[in-house]
């Protein structure tokens, strides 16, 4: 596998825990960082062994082959746009951007340079939920009626920063529903059509973002979803429920970062785990798919289409909660010129 030369645009906890380490177990090397903060990105680039520190978006660029993003929110599409005009692929954290027209622009400009964007939903990645999709779409719970995904978790200590705080591309829905909305887009050939919802403010913390939602997600072809996703839920197992007219898939404490959790079938014949095979790194899986999408050789584990899909989603959640309307979920595949 070739060993890219990364980018990482954000000095950010996810790119410290899980990404280098991913990035370095497929041969890659994370060879500068960005930040806003020059003490930061400085001290960031020591306690990692990174070349290059800088606060420059161009001086960031050079002499990469790909671009992780996982800046704040807001600057993902700015930077998004950066690398990919500087012909660096692009591995972007979810979501994308905030503005659906924008994501669609930046897949245009990927597409029109030969570009790989992905984007880094890793509950993709997970083996778990990597089965529970084939099941389903092999058709072993028959005509899907109804999904529950219940991902309620407590936000660590460290994470309490923008999250939770009023300013934009904070709060649970565009954090944790958007990975719902990835996980949805894999069980299901096409996007809800409409989402209503109702938002919270629970936590131990000062009221700022929504930190609790619970959802309600409709298809034309009458099947339901409901989530429940929350920063504010100290004990609990995240579980992924699909409903079909021949049995139900299960998946249990298949909603997190590490590569755990079970898969089980109930039917007529009974209940019983599923083999849901090697429960690799989520993270190594994402970079190695993306890594062989560069290469040619493969491809993203999440498009920057279903990295939009999702997007999609998050905003009509949050569009609902706000209006406290059932609100139409934009297909963002009628966004896209046939050019495109
Ligand atoms: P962090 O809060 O750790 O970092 C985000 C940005 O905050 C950094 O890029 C940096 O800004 C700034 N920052 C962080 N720490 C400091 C510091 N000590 N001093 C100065 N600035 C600091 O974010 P997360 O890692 O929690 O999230 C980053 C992105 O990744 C988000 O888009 C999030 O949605 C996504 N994410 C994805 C996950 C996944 O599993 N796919 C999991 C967690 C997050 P600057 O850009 O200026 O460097």
């Amino acid at each position: 596998m070739r060993s890219l030369r990364w980018a990482l645009l954000g000095a950010s906890d996810i790119a410290a825990t899980r990404m280098i380490p991913a990035i370095e177990s497929t041969g890659g090397r994370a060879v500068t960082v960005l930040s806003g903060s020059p003490g930061h990105a400085e001290a960031f680039a020591t306690s990692h062994g990174i070349e290059r520190a800088t606060t420059d978006l161009g001086a960031a660029l050079e002499g990469v082959d790909a671009a992780y993003i996982s800046s704040h929110n807001p600057k993902h599409a700015e930077q998004a746009q950066a690398a990919l005009e500087a012909g660096v692929h692009v591995l972007c954290e979810k979501p994308i951007t905030l503005d659906l027209g924008q994501a669609v622009d930046l897949i245009a400009l990927a597409d029109s340079r030969g570009l790989v964007f992905g984007v880094n939903h890793h509950l993709s990645c997970s083996a778990v939920i990597r089965k529970l999709a084939a099941l389903v779409h092999e058709g072993t719970i028959g005509t899907v009626t109804g999904i529950r995904i219940n991902h309620a978790v407590f936000l660590p200590e460290r994470l309490r920063g923008w999250r939770i705080e009023d300013v934009p591309g904070a709060g649970v829905i565009l954090d944790i529903t958007v990975h719902d909305a990835a996980v949805l887009g894999l069980l299901r050939d096409a996007p809800p059509a409409t989402a209503a919802a109702q938002v919270a403010r629970q936590g131990p913390w000062p009221k700022g973002a929504p930190d609790a939602v619970m959802t309600t997600l409709r298809w034309t072809d009458e099947v339901l979803a409901q989530t429940h996703d929350a920063f504010t839920v100290p004990f609990n197992s995240s579980s992924v429920d699909v409903y079909g007219s021949e049995g139900t898939l299960h998946a249990t404490d298949a909603l997190t970062q590490d590569p755990v959790g079970d898969l089980t079938l109930r039917d007529e014949a009974g209940v019983r785990a599923v083999d849901v095979g090697n429960r690799e790194d989520l993270y190594v899986v994402s970079v190695r798919d993306f890594t062989a999408a560069v290469e040619g050789t493969g491809a993203v584990a999440v498009t920057g289409m279903a990295g939009t899909q999702a997007v999609a989603v998050a905003l009509a959640v949050q569009e609902a909660a706000e209006t406290g309307r059932t609100v139409d979920v934009v297909d963002v595949r009628g966004l896209l010129s046939p050019a495109r």
